[in-house]
């Protein structure tokens, strides 16, 4: 069928288009000069950049540079203009008669994916190799002659921001040739092929379609998790039923059908730059790139990735007990000397018991904030976090995630608001909400005073595993229990209620640099003044409404504990007691939940109140919390109110419950209803006492309960 009419295109309308970055605006000013037209595309605040382009005799043509896509099956908005306008699916913009294909020469393999996308058109297509000079001097050489004959279509090289090459790329722009089907250079695995031709012959056979749009379709039938439902009411229902038994042979044959294109295409790829491309040995490599060899390797990326956290916990626990020490001598001073100088007195309790013991549990724990946003500062600033992100995407694209859904999470071992703030560049709705759902399982730092209390008070100083301690070690496992939940969870919700396919992952990785210590510590600073603020307000309110509950009503004669047991608080306690018991909870835990539904470091400033109060007149008041939580005895059974078992399943409540209302209001405003917060309070709940429950049970099968 090949009567290859190759003809002459008038070129009329030209568009570029390329990745980001690789230099499209350069090379549109340069083969434009200063004749240029800045827009909106209609309805959108996308920029449209139009200019005049003169060829050498004097005929003229429009030239549209468009918005930077990786993919035309991209779908922010951005990216889906350039596609549609490519695609001549937009009635705002003319279908141009050529496209030049701008492909960065320094990343050519990410750079071609486009580049194979576009040719599977039959538009006339002029391919500009961007950057050479980048590229040359990482050691890349590219044969243009031979790079033309595999893509079939005219290359020009060009290094746009010095204007070379731009003569020869206006006369292959005003040269373009139409293309007549060509025979697809990539192929999928036999087996695909064949149900895709079945396909395109069943919807050109139903639905008239030209060959192209049928190749189209069939692709996004046989591929698309979803397409079956997507795409009911567009197609004859024999079509639908041959789609799906293609779908149930494809994938009793184990393969994967939403990546199969993908594979298939960089496979392709791979064979055009192998002959191509020559990439010089080591000598070019740059520093950035032999780092990369490691730290993202498969393996290698994975174990130094969960090996970096262990070691920064482990010099959290290490490094900051030295100031913790001394924050809380100081507090304790300050108590000794209230105690002094003031008549004993419910005044002189409110003080101490009150606000004070509740500030002091929280603020000792600002050393290991500070060194958490010390290490996650000193990561962001090197480039590593992009590195964790690219390892972390293999995962996510297991739980049909993008590998940029992994930053938000990054985000929210720091808090979850900025985490939830972060998910603004994930293009897809479903997907970004998805991430928007389970970014606060993630460990934020005001998880980390309730963990660094019950380890440090009930989990015992051994060391396992040379350097790393049983301490952090646990505290390890808390957080790789909330990373690990935030993706089980995501993979449930893609499969369930938000149901999508896995978008490509394509990132870039900026190169690696020496962490600027005055941004680290400027961080570390703004932390510590919020932290301190919060300390300064909610926690000290919240530990002076706590001492009235815990101290009023008055009974006469009793000792401060039973005292504390007839208060509002202890009634309140016994109140929630049947609910908690479940989970090896006694009251006073209770009372600690749900006093830190405002936010988590509650919980710390909680037990140091109530503790004061029930030990304020016996000899254990001027022990530390620690201690005193160790020393509780359930009058009852006689019996430790804490035991590791204890501590852990606390720790794994606060791991997996929603103890933030100001998350839940950023997810309000984020989603613009209140149903996504509620959904979020109650799965997360409903996770952390399901979890916790069989932690617990476990536990005490195995005897951890003494
Ligand atoms: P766009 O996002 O594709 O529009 O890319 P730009 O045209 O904005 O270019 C991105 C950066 O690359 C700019 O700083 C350009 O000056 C630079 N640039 C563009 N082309 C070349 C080139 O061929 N060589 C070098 N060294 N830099 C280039
Ligand atoms: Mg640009």
């Amino acid at each position: 069928m090949t009567f290859e009419t190759v003809k002459q295109v008038r070129v009329r309308y030209v568009a570029l288009i390329g990745n980001p970055n690789c230099g499209k605006t350069t090379l549109f000013n340069a083969l434009t000069g200063l004749r240029q037209k800045v827009g909106n595309y209609p309805g959108v605040t996308v920029e449209k950049k139009e200019g005049r382009l003169t060829f050498a005799d004097n005929s003229e043509a429009t030239l549209l540079d468009l918005p930077g896509t990786y993919s035309l099956n991209a779908t922010s908005p951005d990216e889906k203009i350039a596609t549609d306008i490519l695609l001549g699916r937009a009635d705002h913009t003319q279908t141009p008669d050529v496209v030049v294909c701008v492909v960065d020469a320094s990343s050519i393999e990410r750079n071609l994916y486009l580049a194979s996308q576009i040719l599977d058109r039959q538009i006339p297509v002029v391919v500009a190799l961007n950057m050479i000079d980048v590229a040359e001097e990482a050691g890349i050489e590219v044969d243009v002659k031979m790079l033309e004959r595999e893509l079939g279509v005219p290359v020009v090289a060009t290094i746009a921001n010095k204007g070379i090459g731009i003569n020869e790329l206006k006369e292959s722009i005003a040269n373009a040739q139409s293309r007549t089907a060509q025979k697809r250079p990539w192929s999928m695995p036999a087996l695909v092929e064949e149900e895709c031709g079945e396909l395109v012959g069943l919807l050109q056979q139903y639905h008239k379609l030209n060959e192209n749009s049928a190749f189209d379709e069939a692709l996004t039938l046989l591929t698309s998790p979803e397409a079956l439902e997507e795409h009911r009411d567009r197609f004859a229902p024999e079509l639908l039923a041959h789609v799906q038994k293609d779908h149930e042979r494809l994938d009793f044959m184990g393969i994967d059908r939403q990546s199969v294109v993908v594979e298939a295409r960089y496979e392709w790829i791979k064979s055009v730059c192998g002959k191509a491309v020559t990439q010089a040995q080591t000598s070019a490599l740059s520093t950035s790139d032999k780092l990369d060899r490691v730290f993202t390797h498969r393996i290698w990326g994975f174990v130094i990735f969960v090996g970096l956290m262990a070691l920064i916990f482990q010099t959290i626990f290490t490094w900051a007990t030295v100031p913790m020490d001394l924050i809380g001598e100081g507090f304790d001073s300050i108590g000794n000397h209230i105690h002094e100088v003031m008549p004993a007195g419910d005044l002189r309790d409110l003080l101490i018991n009150g606000g004070l013991a509740g500030v002091a549990a929280v603020v000792t724990f600002l050393p290991q904030i500070l060194f958490l946003f010390l290490f996650l500062g000193l990561l962001e600033d090197t480039g590593y976090m992009a590195r964790a992100a690219f390892i972390m995407d293999r995962l996510m694209s297991k739980v049909g995630l993008h590998g940029k859904s992994f930053i938000p999470m990054l985000s929210s071992f720091a808090c979850a608001i900025p985490g939830i703030m972060a998910t603004r560049t994930i293009e897809s709705p479903k997907d970004r909400l998805v991430t928007m759902l389970v970014s606060p399982l993630v460990s934020c730092s005001a998880r980390l005073p309730v963990y660094a209390l019950l380890i440090a008070a009930f989990i015992p100083h051994d060391h396992v595993l040379g350097f790393l301690s049983l301490p952090a070690l646990t505290l390890l496992s808390m957080y790789l229990l909330g990373l690990v939940m935030a993706l089980s969870m995501a993979w449930l919700f893609k499969k369930t209620l938000l149901r999508g396919a896995a978008p490509l992952f394509i990132m870039e990785l900026p190169p690696y640099k020496l962490p600027s210590l005055k941004s680290v510590l400027l961080q570390m600073w703004e932390r510590s003044k919020l932290f301190l603020k919060n300390a300064g307000t909610i926690i000290l309110g919240v530990s002076i409404i706590l001492w009235f509950l815990a101290t009023y009503p008055r009974v006469e004669g009793v000792t401060p504990a039973e005292q504390l047991q007839h208060s509002f608080v202890g009634k309140a306690g016994q109140l929630i007691e049947p609910v908690i018991k479940p989970l090896g909870f006694d009251w006073k835990i209770g009372i600690g939940i749900i006093a830190s539904l405002l936010q988590r470091e509650v919980f710390v400033s909680t037990m140091g109140t109530i503790y004061n109060i029930q030990n304020s007149d016996d000899e254990s008041g001027s022990l530390s919390l620690q201690q005193q939580m160790r020393n509780d005895i359930d009058p009852e059974t006689g019996l430790p109110v804490w035991t590791a078992l204890t501590a852990i399943c606390v720790m794994v409540y606060y791991v997996l419950a929603m103890q933030c209302m100001s998350t839940l209001a950023v997810l309000k405003r984020e989603t613009n209803s209140w149903k996504w917060p509620l959904f979020q309070l109650g799965y997360m709940t409903a996770l952390a006492y399901v979890v916790t429950f069989v932690v617990y049970r476990v536990g005490l099968l195995w005897g951890f309960g003494v």
